[in-house]
């Protein structure tokens, strides 16, 4: 077992619900303060193999969940760090007392925006763009098409991207340096977001997409 704070035991880290300092703060400044927090995952998840993918939900100023990618832990399919500091904070009664806002390391997929809609996230903040399964762009037109005015959960949170994105690209460039196999299917696609945007079409089309869904063969 690894010392606690290495791995978050789901357990563990539902129970200790994280009160920060409350400072008078831009948006700008909590969005850059709150993906230290998810970066800071996606770093330990890097340290023992994992992609380098962290998540955390804050509401009112206050962690109420904090996980990184486990799938290669886990040998299962579905712990995307979203995923899982989503149940965290779906544990945590606070997380209905306010507006809840998730940060993640990159662009969350289909799953885990479809899961910040069920748990009525306000908002959806990343850092790195994933060009292949990122789903940030399906919140616009999710609302376009979807009718149900001002009900919660009927909705796709504003997702925002950006925020923190050279130091996210900086973790997958280390992750991908750490795997030089060019048959390694997770490192092919962790070098799709590694190249700099503009440039993303110089292999992005046949790298696996779905990579990061996938625990290694
Ligand atoms: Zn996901």
């Amino acid at each position: 077992m690894a010392e606690p704070g290495d791995q978050p035991d789901p357990e563990v880290v539902a129970a200790e619900e994280v009160a920060l300092v409350d400072r008078p703060l831009s948006l700008v400044d909590h969005d850059h303060r709150w993906m230290g927090e998810a970066l800071a995952m996606a770093e330990k998840a890097l340290a023992i193999g994992e992609l380098p993918i962290g998540a955390v939900v804050v509401v009112d100023g206050r962690v109420v969940g904090r996980a990184f990618t486990q799938e290669a832990t886990q040998g299962r399919l579905l712990v995307h760090a979203e995923l899982l500091a989503l149940d965290q904070a779906d544990r945590m009664i606070s997380v209905r007392k306010g507006p809840a806002v998730l940060y993640t390391t990159l662009e969350p997929c289909l799953m885990c925006l479809g899961a910040a809609s069920v748990a009525v996230i306000k908002r959806v903040v990343f850092a790195l763009d994933s060009e292949g399964d990122g789903a940030g762009e399906l919140s616009r037109l999710w609302d376009e098409h979807r009718s149900g005015g001002d009900i919660p959960h009927l909705r796709l949170p504003p997702v925002e991207g950006g925020v923190r994105a050279e130091e996210s690209r900086e973790l997958f460039a280390r992750f991908v340096a750490g795997r030089p196999s060019p048959a390694d299917p997770l490192a092919r696609w962790a070098a799709t977001l590694v190249v700099a945007a503009g440039d993303v079409s110089a292999g992005g089309d046949e790298a696996e997409c779905e990579a990061h869904a996938e625990p290694e063969a």
